[in-house]
């Protein structure tokens, strides 16, 4: 069997030809007689790997000198703790957007002051709250939001103005997906698997500003704080070698595909070819975000009937598109569109749910 379009949303789809390379390495690295997994991280050769990582990652996305570029254990839900754990003193604003907003303010109340100061749960999460500055006292120590909701299918398109408080994303599900200025956030985490890479690994890009912020407080663990990664250049402990690798192949494939305007021009036209079915059979395929603040990265549709969902996502597997179940929270179908599903998988799975709306409307 060959391999399908594979449309689900974390772990998801990796580029073939990192598979490919990714395939050769895990017997023989760099003709060294071992595989990436196998071989210590402390050798000249993962070192390479490790730097090749970071120095992309600064490239693609256009990065500050003064940001750091960690990778981190744990998942993109460690840092929903270990955020609030090393920079919470006075207070934390956080917008709600969904399921995983909801995970990180609940960490952040753990720790100290956590204000909602806007939130989209009025409309089930259907729509991207209007900011203004002046929804924040002024005293909070950074301002988190969610730049792409994974589960509902809101994207914010443009960074919020913060002033002078610091801003963090959680951008999981959307980093390196399009052109954006990343260096409007103070500091942003990503888990790799829906963008970057496998699971395992995390991405941390913090300012030295704001990384001097941080809390001493003597009882926060060493392997929690940021600074023990920045003073060891993430290899206080062992990191997760195999991780990094991939995502370095995966960065080296962005690169060579074009950087991020071109996979954020192909983004586009894939988010566009999908969101069109919603926009000329609205009675069938029911958008579930507001128009303007659509995601590119996860497209969420309702059908007329619950049956008619389960019909959608069983045929849509025999025909070759897996992983199109919505969210248990949400119901309905997803679409995770990210950077791995060629232009061409949108545009098949767009012609087939033409063929079913017009079967079965
Ligand atoms: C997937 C996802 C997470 C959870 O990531 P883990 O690495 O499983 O902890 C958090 N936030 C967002 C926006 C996500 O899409």
């Amino acid at each position: 069997m060959g391999r399908i379009y594979n449309f689900y949303p974390g772990p998801a789809a990796l580029p073939v030809s990192v598979l490919e390379k990714a395939k050769d390495a895990l017997f023989d690295f760099r003709g060294m007689g071992a595989g990436i997994m196998e071989i210590s991280h402390r050798s000249a050769e993962f070192e390479s790997v490790l730097e090749s990582a970071q120095t992309r990652l600064r490239r693609l996305l256009g990065l500050d000198a003064s940001t750091h570029v960690l990778f981190v254990q744990g998942g993109a839900r460690m840092q929903f703790a270990m955020l609030p754990m090393n920079f919470l003193k006075t207070a934390a604003a956080y917008i709600n957007t969904g399921n995983w907003s909801e995970g990180s303010i609940a960490e952040s109340a753990r720790f100290g002051e956590t204000r909602v100061v806007a939130s989209s749960e009025d409309r089930h999460f259907s729509y991207i709250p209007k900011f203004q500055k002046d929804m924040l006292k002024g005293d909070e120590d950074y301002l988190h939001i969610t730049t792409n909701n994974t589960i509902y299918g809101g994207q914010w398109h443009e960074a919020p103005d913060t002033g002078d408080v610091a801003l963090v994303a959680d951008m999981s599900s959307d980093i390196a997906s399009r052109p954006h200025d990343y260096n409007r956030y103070d500091m942003i985490y990503a888990g790799a698997q829906k963008n970057l890479g496998p699971a395992g690994v995390t991405v941390v890009l913090i300012k030295e500003s704001f990384a001097q912020k941080a809390r001493q407080d003597s009882h926060i663990p060493m392997m929690l704080r940021y600074r023990t990664y920045i003073d060891k250049n993430s290899l206080y402990n062992t990191p997760p070698v195999w991780s990094i690798f991939i995502l370095d192949l995966v960065l080296e494939w962005l690169e060579e595909e074009g950087g991020l305007a071109e996979i954020g021009k192909r983004n586009q036209q894939k988010a566009d070819v999908l969101y069109r079915l919603c926009d000329e059979r609205p009675e069938f395929y029911r958008g579930c975000v507001e128009k303007a603040d659509r995601s590119l990265m996860n497209v969420t549709l309702r059908l007329p009937s619950e049956d008619l969902e389960k019909k959608f996502v069983s045929e849509a597997k025999s025909a070759g598109f897996l992983g199109l179940k919505g969210h248990k929270l949400s119901g309905g179908i997803r679409i995770s569109n990210y950077n791995a599903i060629p232009v061409e998988g949108a545009e098949k799975l767009a012609a087939f749910m033409e063929e079913f709306a017009r079967k079965n409307a």
